[in-house]
């Protein structure tokens, strides 16, 4: 019973992927997309896209083999985008790549692409694959690449990128073609991963190709010029009359939900050519990827037959009553039901459902009024059954899984008669919480950890509460599975879905995510309890402190009610500099343990998502010395910097550009611009000159990384400078002092190599590539097998003051309470104050 139980789970979530509609929200289906539907429940043809981060995929092909070919197509994007930019909010990491992930549900509901995942973690900018392979661990991505390969089965996989050019873009990307390379001859070997063989079957796909295009020549002139023996090609312009869209149109649409990324782009209709390079596997017998495959039903026993019943009920479709076909629908439906295990049989009979669902209009909805239910709840579950046809239908019974509560409902569903009945579900006290899977144990920094292994490869977490509806349509018995949804009705929005999410009884909320022992050796820390549901219990709130580090009171109590209330400690730290974390916990009598914080995330374009992470706060002991009082800052990009030296002692005017002809710089001990100033603000050719002249009168004028294209002015320093893409991306790499005498390294704090430790994500990015011999270069970081890079911080005596470039990456490790980034960035600031 377990073991089927988990085969079900594979072959409904990372086979059938979406058709069961993961937003939550019921699809509406019209009969033109039923005619679409029927068009792909007859072809058997399967794509696999392989790349690496959420919008690297070309969604123009994915649409085109899903809505032109009617081929069931996949992306499998190995990351989920954890290490990108966030240009919607605040998320960044773990919770960035929730974002990410759904918006890849959401290109897909658009192009109708399914969506699948490794446990690779995006951890930032790679230079090449051996570095990725090392932090990913390559065996565990190929295992997850194979995985999906022998679920899926697809008949062509097509790659992204090109293997064959380490170096000359992100790691991730030619390592996930690399690893797609090694993937497709590992699939059909039952040597290679047999533990997988339990839940599925070897699979050897047909064709590997590379999605290339004159991008990866360099230039068009060089395309055109290239041999072209290996291309295949596609015109993926196609227009869509069922649809009312060309192919673009859709792919356009897709590619715009990758909306944290800044990817919203305008649409395009008119012909256009996709190549792929052959690689590897059968070569095709035509010009065209597929040429050569049988994609029919004819190619798996008895399919024949199922064939030609699914070109007559196509034949027949009536657009304006789509249940005429249905009695020859539940015919085919028990025709595929009756055939020999196959690899598609599981997905046409899902396929099969979906159609006979839309073609009655049958609405089935199970809905409660609690958006979050903790397990031990009694909740209450609405029921809405509609048949808006003429068909017969009977409802036999319900059962509520996974409580496994059966409720006998015979009845007849007629035309356009609601059916409703409420009935009450106690969640089992052991009730999963319905958090992202990927994210419930700590992973290492390439890989996350998924102890469940049927759970590699789907785009979510399975919703604990679903029903089982039995019901008998003109006479054939069929099973339908749906979600427990929770709905409501917003005056603002209307009607609102949001998935079902199983939580913790308590939740606990740190109110400073970071805590800063600077000056004082006391600090409050403030605690807020959630309490999810009512009992009548007294537990107890209480924090596990590092060594060193006292709270007053060592806890408090807590009532049972259902409550939001807010508890202070009084944290005492120790003299020695470091960096720690506390957690909070709440010990309830009957011996559980609480210990997560709750984030919701909520955007228009996605689900609203709730996941569970460690109530933590960072506490960092720095002994630091500071001359600075005051300094002056203008946001580029947008960064949290200024915030952070607050935590310091240091006073932060935040102006803008439209400030400074009136502002009295002098005021100011140093003068700092944000992170991509240079490419961002409009106008900074014009404060420039005032800025430098501040800076020759005896101030300290300070810009950190900009992009080296897209420069607003080239007037930025008083000597000659050149920005540059080199970066330092490991974050533990060597470091050289070039120049220990240096007053940067020495006054008011002394730097030393041990200050270079326990920094985050990379050292520096952008670094400048040709600078006047006016700049000091005083330290020097490299990453493994390449040179030293003196650059990421440069700092010139200009006039009676100074002026720093530095393409060090303190927007991460100020936020991140690294000790020796802070003392660094400190005596930065005091340059100038020291002499003064
Ligand atoms: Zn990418």
């Amino acid at each position: 019973m377990k073991k089927k139980k988990l085969l079900f789970l594979l072959f409904n979530i990372l086979f059938l992927a979406l058709t069961n509609s993961i937003a939550q929200k019921p699809i509406e289906i019209t009969s033109s997309e039923i005619y679409a539907k029927l068009q792909k429940l007859g072809n058997l043809g399967s794509v696999l896209y392989i790349a690496a981060h959420p919008d690297d995929e070309n969604t123009s092909v994915i649409s085109y083999f899903n809505n032109y070919k009617h081929f069931n197509t996949t992306y499998l994007s190995l990351t989920r985008g954890d290490g990108g930019q966030n240009l919607i909010g605040p998320e960044i990491r773990e919770l960035l790549g929730i974002i990410r992930t759904q918006e890849l549900l959401a290109a897909r509901r658009i192009d109708g692409g399914n969506q699948v995942f490794s446990r690779a973690n995006d951890f930032g900018y790679s230079k090449g694959p051996e570095e990725t392979f090392r932090i990913w661990d390559k065996d565990s991505v190929l295992y997850d690449i194979v995985w999906a390969i022998r679920c899926l089965k697809p008949d062509i996989i097509i790659n992204r990128f090109d293997h064959r050019t380490p170096g000359t873009t992100h790691g991730h990307h030619t390592g996930s073609a690399m690893l797609s390379f090694e993937a497709f001859d590992m699939a059909g070997n039952p040597d290679i991963f047999p533990g997988q063989l339990k839940y599925t079957e070897v699979w050897q796909p047909k064709r590997l190709f590379f999605n290339t295009s004159w991008w990866f020549y360099g230039s068009r002139e060089k395309f055109e010029e290239a041999n072209k023996d290996n291309l295949t090609s596609l015109d993926i312009g196609a227009y869509y009359p069922l649809l009312g869209q060309s192919n673009n149109e859709i792919s356009a649409k897709s590619r715009s939900q990758h909306r944290c990324q800044g990817f919203g782009r305008l649409g395009s209709r008119g012909s256009e050519i996709e190549y792929f390079e052959f690689l590897k596997g059968e070569k095709p017998s035509g010009d065209q990827p597929f040429a050569g495959i049988n994609t029919s039903w004819d190619r798996i026993n008895g399919g024949s037959e199922i064939q030609a019943k699914i070109d007559r009920i196509i034949q027949s479709f009536n657009f304006e009553a789509p249940h005429k076909i249905i009695p020859d629908l539940m015919n085919l439906y028990q025709s595929i039901k009756m055939l020999d295990h196959n690899p598609y049989k599981e997905k046409k009979l899902g396929e099969c459902k979906e159609i006979i669902q839309a073609c009655t209009g049958l609405f089935l909805e199970a809905k409660t009024n609690n958006h979050k239910i903790v397990p031990g709840e009694e909740i209450m579950i609405d029921f809405e059954l509609i048949n808006r046809s003429n068909s017969n239908i009977d409802v036999h019974k319900i059962i509520i899984l996974p409580v496994d509560k059966e409720i006998e409902w015979k009845e007849k569903l007629p035309f356009n008669r609601v059916l409703s009945k409420q009935i009450s579900v106690t969640l089992p006290s052991n009730a999963t919480y319905t958090n992202p899977y990927w994210l419930n144990q700590e992973g290492t920094l390439g890989l996350y950890s998924v102890q469940d292994k049927q759970l590699i490869g789907m785009p979510e977490t399975p919703r604990y509460l679903s029903v089982q509806y039995e019901l008998e349509i003109e006479g054939v018995k069929i099973l339908i599975d749906r979600d427990v949804v929770f709905k409501s009705g917003e005056p603002d929005k209307g009607e609102v879905y949001k998935p079902l999410e199983v939580i913790p009884e308590y939740t606990i909320e740190m109110q400073n995510p970071i805590l800063f022992f600077s000056e004082e050796n006391r600090k409050t820390l403030n605690v807020k309890v959630n309490h999810h549901i009512n009992n009548d219990n007294t537990d107890t709130l209480l924090l596990k402190l590092p060594d060193g580090f006292i709270a007053e009171p060592t806890y408090h109590l807590l009532s049972g009610e259902n409550y939001q209330d807010l508890f202070s400690f009084e944290i005492t730290a120790p003299e020695k500099e470091q960096k720690q974390e506390v957690l909070a916990e709440i010990h309830t009598k009957d011996g559980n343990i609480y210990s997560r914080t709750m984030h919701s995330i909520s955007y228009d374009h996605i689900p609203e998502q709730t996941v569970l992470q460690p109530a933590a706060t960072t506490l960092v002991r720095l002994q630091i010395k500071s001359t600075v009082d005051k300094i002056g800052y203008i946001q580029g990009a947008g960064d949290r910097i200024p915030e952070f030296l607050k935590e310091i002692g240091i006073q932060c005017d935040l102006l803008s550009l439209s400030d400074i002809p009136t502002t009295e710089l002098n005021q100011y001990d140093a003068f700092i611009f944000g992170i991509r100033a240079l490419n961002t603000l409009d106008g900074i050719d014009n404060a420039m000159p005032a800025l430098l002249e501040y800076a020759k009168n005896g101030g300290n004028l300070i810009l950190q990384y900009n992009t080296n294209r897209g420069v607003k002015t080239e007037n930025f320093s008083p000597y000659p400078l050149t920005i540059s893409r080199d970066r330092v991306t490991d974050e533990n790499s060597p470091v050289k002092i070039l120049d220990p005498d240096h007053q940067v390294l020495n006054t008011p704090n002394s730097i030393n190599e041990s200050d270079f430790k326990n920094w985050v994500q990379e050292r520096g990015l952008y670094f400048p590539g040709t600078w006047s011999d006016k700049f000091d270069t005083v330290i020097a970081f490299k990453d493994p097998g390449e040179e030293y890079l003196p650059s990421g911080l440069l700092i010139a005596p200009y006039g009676k003051g100074n002026y720093v470039y530095t393409g060090i990456s303190w927007f991460r490790e100020l936020p991140a309470g690294v000790p020796g980034a802070f003392k660094l960035f400190v005596n930065i600031l005091s340059l100038s104050t020291i002499n003064n």
